[in-house]
């Protein structure tokens, strides 16, 4: 049966977020021939509207308002609230990032509904729209099923493909007005830790770094090789304890949850924890001298060797096939 499915588009500095193209592509198979709709927070959404109408949505939803410049969850849990009442969607989707996460268990409350989150894949089977969630840190998938009631789920980054651009499509933007009060917070700054850089949690490439990196300098030649393949830097818990990188790196269980096509550990044991938060990587190459780390037993390519010796040789060889 055809449904009404809407989309969080998520934005970032003044773009919108891959994770909203591909939430896109996951509503198309709820929505089952129905219809996809495009929502967008904050102020002018301009180009962006017609973004989420060129990769699949039918129309979009805007609602401008001073509140929602920059994402609190009270006001804009208020405002989607809102458009969900006047609305009436049978789906909610939004990406398993950090807005996500935040979001949508408050306005799962707030629904009464239930939450899918971390959604790796969809699939139709009999006319039913199965999603596969991992469980266990990543050991294992489950298959679930929304019987009845809105369907509320967030999706995990790179793991569904958007629909291609399709620039001759045309769609509806309208706009929403929403009442927000009693606001709890209110944002007066946002102070960046770093600037620009690929965002760890949609990078196709990570090379990433462990306690055996050994100081902040060592990670020099991970960012070099990362800045080579256009890629992002990250780091296990063992890195970050030691003060070698920054937390907002760290990899695993208690840290970001990535899925690149290329993941590439240096001088990381692949401990469980750590594990949870990348073996879905597509190819993963580990970096260790020791033959008997545990990383080694879920990496597609091993290499034996001292980081340090290595990392240069791989160096050399990417910069002579790119220059
Ligand atoms: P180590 O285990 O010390 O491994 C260092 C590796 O570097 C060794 O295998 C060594 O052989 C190798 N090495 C050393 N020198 C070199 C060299 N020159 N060249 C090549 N290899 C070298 N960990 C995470 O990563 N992410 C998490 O989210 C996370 N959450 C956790 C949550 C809980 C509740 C707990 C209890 C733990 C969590 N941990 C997490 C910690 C996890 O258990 C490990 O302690 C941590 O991942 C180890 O980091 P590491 O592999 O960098 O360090």
């Amino acid at each position: 049966m055809s449904k009404k499915i809407f989309v969080f588009g998520e934005i970032r500095e003044s773009e919108l977020r891959n994770v909203s193209f591909e939430a896109i592509a996951a509503a198309k198979k709820v929505a089952d021939g129905g219809e996809v709709v495009g929502l967008l927070l904050g102020g002018k959404a301009g180009n962006l509207a017609i973004e989420m109408i060129h990769y699949g949505a039918d129309r979009v939803v805007t609602v401008e308002n001073d509140q929602l410049q920059a994402y609190t969850p009270d006001a804009y849990s208020q405002a989607i609230m809102q458009v969900i009442d006047a609305e009436k969607p049978d789906g909610f989707i939004l990406g398993h990032t950090a807005v996500g996460k935040d979001l949508s268990p408050r306005l799962a409350a707030k629904l009464k509904s239930g939450l899918i989150s971390d959604v790796v894949s969809l699939e139709v089977v009999d006319e039913k729209v199965l999603f596969t969630r991992p469980i266990y840190s990543g050991k294992a998938f489950e298959k679930l099923e929304v019987r009845e009631g809105l369907v509320l789920a967030t999706i995990r980054p790179n793991n569904i493909t958007p629909l291609e651009k399709d620039v001759s499509r045309t769609g509806d933007v309208s706009s929403m007005e929403v009442e927000i009060k009693n606001l709890r917070t209110i944002i007066k700054e946002i102070v960046r830790k770093t600037a620009g850089g690929i965002d760890l949690s949609e990078a196709k490439v990570v090379v990433s770094g462990g306690r055996g990196v050994k100081s902040k300098d060592g990670f020099k030649p991970l960012q070099e090789l990362a800045d080579l393949l256009g890629g992002a830097v990250g780091a296990s818990r063992g890195a970050c304890d030691s003060d070698y990188c920054d937390y907002s790196l760290q990899i695993g269980q208690t840290g970001k949850v990535v899925t690149p096509d290329l993941y590439i550990a240096c001088g990381i044991s692949g401990a469980i924890q750590h594990v949870a938060g990348m073996s879905n990587s597509k190819v993963i190459v580990a970096i260790n001298k020791d033959p008997e780390a545990p990383i080694f037993g879920i990496a597609d390519y091993g290499i034996v060797g001292d980081l340090f010796e290595v990392l240069p040789l791989l160096i050399e060889e990417f910069t002579s096939v790119t220059v």
